[in-house]
């Protein structure tokens, strides 16, 4: 297909800002160069990107700046509620130089690895950006480089600055690679110095969610969170998982976190590949129970970095993310530097569009329900029969109003049938709860009575088109009204 063919048929099938509730997932998309630009983003956001990911393994932080007053003046323009994630780079490792840029390996290839920033790159002398690696790594151990097409064995280390590695199979390794070590106790701690920095600047901006990459247990979390939090800042901590670590101690980290994200790449790496699937429908429908927004990343629509329709696979797999329960599927290169930005993510609407024709039927059984073992079990329970009372009778939306995002998150996680229409006075609140699954955001900060504020919602969501007269609504909500309880009330509503 050309790219104007493909262009075309997308066209006539572009979702007008999702009035119709076609999509209930999420779309991500990740900010680079080939999309940075306000009218790109502009583009973007029409063809229904939802949260825009800042990569800080890339761009400088006037790069990142630019394009968070860019998203700014989108929502203030177009009375969007687009959140940015920002995405620390965490303890990434990597080579450093290598000379000549190639240096060509061949089976049984003996490589030494030294602590040394300065090391010319050969294969007597590279360096890797982790000081403690000869101390913590062990003979027999595997080391991955350049997502995986590299694979060492460790054969010797002196315990202090050099390590030497047994090349398993041929191939052309270049300057600044990343580097995998799957079988290592890593001991570096969970936020670098450069995270540290970059946080101190997010910290200044008006960013939504803050991801921590290689999160390993749910402590690394912590400081993160005592850093967000001494700041006085309402940025939610997403919790990337790419170690197997991170599996092993998964439910713990979904408890600590407020979202997950999937993160294939070094995830696929760092664990056999073949279990990468099984491990992404675990972690989804964890994520649901535990009413955590979950992201499943990377190499969704790969091919279109440089194509412009995706592969059989590509479509597949998101349509899988999809019938998996994910609240967001990300885009990563194919936004960031790929050539056709705007077309990608349309194409990822229209899979979701189509797969979640058959969503609930595949849903049903992952459904979690309200457990009684939580703080706020009555709540749940109101949010949970929220949802099943608006199934019953053919509800068109559950109306939730909320100030802690809360119900937001409740609701969602019961994945029901009806729309989720949110209301908040928090700005910053809406463009968080953008990421949820389903959830559609509104201001309003005129609580005055129960009966008022059901009318007001109500009228808010006929004139924007969200509902018709004769529809019927449920209402949940917190009475008395000024006492900002959690949700303990259910309404019933019909559209005049
Ligand atoms: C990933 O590994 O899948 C991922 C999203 O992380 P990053 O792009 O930061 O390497």
């Amino acid at each position: 297909m050309t790219l104007a063919e493909a262009t075309i048929l997308l066209e006539k099938n572009k979702p007008a800002m999702r009035k119709d509730g076609s999509q209930n997932t999420k779309i991500v998309a990740t900010v680079g160069p080939a999309c940075n630009s306000y009218d790109k983003l502009l583009e973007l956001v029409k063809a229904g990107v939802d949260v825009f990911r800042l990569n800080f393994s890339h761009g400088d932080h006037a790069d990142h700046l630019a394009v968070i007053e860019h998203i700014q003046s989108i929502n203030h323009q177009y009375n969007t509620h687009i959140g940015v994630l920002a995405d620390l780079q965490g303890p990434k490792l990597r080579v450093g130089k290598i000379k000549d840029n190639a240096l060509p390996l061949v089976m049984g290839d003996i490589i030494t690895i030294v602590n040394d920033p300065l090391a010319e790159g050969t294969m007597d002398r590279i360096y890797m950006s982790y000081d403690q690696f000869a101390e913590d790594c062990e003979v027999g151990e595997r080391i991955l480089m350049d997502d995986g097409k590299l694979v060492f064995e460790v054969v010797f280390t002196d315990k202090k600055s050099t390590v030497k590695l047994k090349c398993l199979h041929d191939g052309v390794l270049s300057s600044n690679k990343g580097v995998n070590l799957p079988d290592t106790n890593v001991k570096l701690p969970s936020m670098t110095q450069k995270d540290r920095e970059d946080l101190d600047f997010i910290l200044t901006q008006p960013v939504n969610w803050i991801a921590l990459s290689f999160v390993r247990r749910p402590e690394d979390l912590h400081d993160l969170k005592e850093i967000i939090e001494a700041r006085r800042h309402p940025a939610k901590v997403m919790a990337k998982i790419e170690k197997p670590e991170a599996v092993k101690h998964i439910r713990e980290i979904i408890k600590a976190a407020n979202g997950i994200m999937v993160a294939r790449g070094d995830l696929g790496v760092e664990m056999p590949i073949e279990k990468l699937p099984t491990t992404q429908k675990e972690i989804v429908g964890l994520c649901m129970q535990y009413a955590r927004p979950v992201i499943v990343a990377t190499q969704m629509m790969d091919s279109m970095i440089t194509n412009p329709s995706p592969t059989r696979a590509e479509v597949t797999d998101v349509a899988n993310a999809v019938l998996d329960g994910a609240d967001a599927v990300m885009l990563s290169g194919e936004t960031s530097v790929g050539k056709y930005p705007e077309l990608v993510v349309r194409y990822m609407g229209k899979i979701i569009a189509e797969a979640e024709k058959q969503y609930w039927p595949q849903i049903e059984s992952k459904r979690p329900r309200a457990v009684d073992k939580s703080k706020l079990f009555h709540s749940d329970v109101v949010c949970f029969n929220a949802c099943r009372v608006a199934e019953e009778i053919n509800a068109k939306g559950i109306i939730g109003m909320t100030t802690s995002g809360y119900t937001a998150f409740k609701v969602s996680s019961f994945r029901p049938n009806a729309r989720i229409f949110i209301f908040s006075d928090h700005l910053n609140m809406l463009n968080t709860m953008n990421l949820i699954w389903g959830v559609q955001c509104f201001y309003y900060d005129r609580f005055t009575s129960t009966d008022e504020t059901i009318q007001d919602c109500t009228n808010i969501l006929k004139d924007g088109g969200f509902v018709e007269i004769g529809d019927t609504v449920i209402n949940t909500g917190a009475m008395p009204l000024h006492r900002r309880y959690r949700t303990n009330m259910l309404k019933v509503t019909e559209v005049e």
